[in-house]
């Protein structure tokens, strides 16, 4: 199949691609890197009458150290971009983890961070790592700016609060607590296709036992969910292999996740569990805990 007609614009800076899209509403659809909207567009999943492509506005790439701690991503930093980035390798080790996870080298040359968060997949790897860091989204309109935390960012399977006219222009990603080990673990058919499940951790002790735990789940909800009980249970324990399995279980026991031709909703309950078990034990391992 084709795309339907369109009609194409290249705005070669922030301001005119916010002018096109409070000009077209909810017409318009924003190209970033295309590994995504171009599948829809050519099954007519997708029907917009006007294109807007951000590719040539340079100053929605690149990235910079945030003050303090953390990465700060333009929007059309390429996948593989952050994924060679040492910034990202010694400040976001829970993203350098799962960059590699995402597809193929060819789809994250292409695909950008920002498309990615946009998109709003409920099993893609970005989203799952920026609810789990807190991460913050820069919003921009002819309005103005906000800036959305990603509990807000992401509102249901492929749903974000974007507004029509809204530009995601910037993510910024903090390196979360001094001391903490991260881990990003993932079950999928075969490397490359999207994760059944997967689920990023943070471990942080205080002492002998776990002062802060936190727990993220992709693949099982709407969207990329926070076990905030398990977490909350974890605190003031010792990560040994019985309290590391008591999370799990707790993690995953209220979850009811889509059964379709990939596996049904039991198996992938028990490989969250599974995943969550992995998951903790090497972010306690790497913030130097034993489990
Ligand atoms: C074969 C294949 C396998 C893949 N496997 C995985 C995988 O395992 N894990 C994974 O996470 N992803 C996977 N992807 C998707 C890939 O990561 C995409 O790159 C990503 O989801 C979208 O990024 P993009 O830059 O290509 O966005 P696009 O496809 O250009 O856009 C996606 C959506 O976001 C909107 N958008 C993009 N940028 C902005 C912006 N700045 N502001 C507002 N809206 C915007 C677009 O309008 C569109 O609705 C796969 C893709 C393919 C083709």
């Amino acid at each position: 199949m084709k795309n339907a007609p369109f009609e194409y614009h290249a705005p070669r800076s922030v301001d005119e691609a916010l002018a096109l899209l409070a000009e077209h509403g909810d017409e318009a659809k924003v190209l970033a890197g295309g590994q995504s909207l171009v599948p829809l567009l050519a099954m007519r999943l997708a029907r917009p009458s006007q294109l807007v492509d951000i590719n040539e506005v340079a100053e929605l790439s690149g990235i910079r150290a945030l003050d303090g701690t953390g990465v700060g991503f333009g929007t059309l930093t390429r996948e593989r971009d952050a994924e060679r980035s040492s910034l990202v390798a010694e400040r976001l080790p829970v993203l350098a983890e799962a960059l590699p996870l995402i597809g193929h080298v060819s789809i994250r040359n292409r695909g950008t961070v920002g498309g990615s968060i946009a998109h709003a997949d409920a099993s893609a790897e970005l989203p799952a790592v920026a609810v789990a860091t807190g991460a913050e989204m820069v919003v921009r309109s002819v309005r103005g700016e906000r800036v959305v935390p990603a509990d807000e960012f992401f509102v249901s399977h492929f749903t974000t609060s974007l507004d029509d006219d809204e530009l995601l222009t910037e993510v910024r990603i903090p390196s979360g607590p001094a001391g903490s080990g991260w881990a990003f673990h993932e079950i999928a058919r075969r490397h490359g296709d999207f994760a059944l499940v997967g689920v990023a951790a943070m471990v942080r002790f205080d002492g002998d036992h776990i002062g802060e735990a936190r727990i993220t789940l992709m693949g099982v909800a709407d969207r990329a969910v926070r076990a905030t009980a398990a977490e909350a249970a974890l605190a003031g324990q010792a990560a040994d292999a019985d309290t590391v399995a008591a999370a799990a279980r707790e993690a995953t026991k209220d979850l009811e996740p889509a059964s379709d031709m990939h596996g049904s909703a039991g198996f992938r309950r028990h490989l969250a569990g599974v995943a969550v078990r992995r998951a903790l034990t090497t972010a306690a391992g790497r913030a130097g805990g034993s489990s």
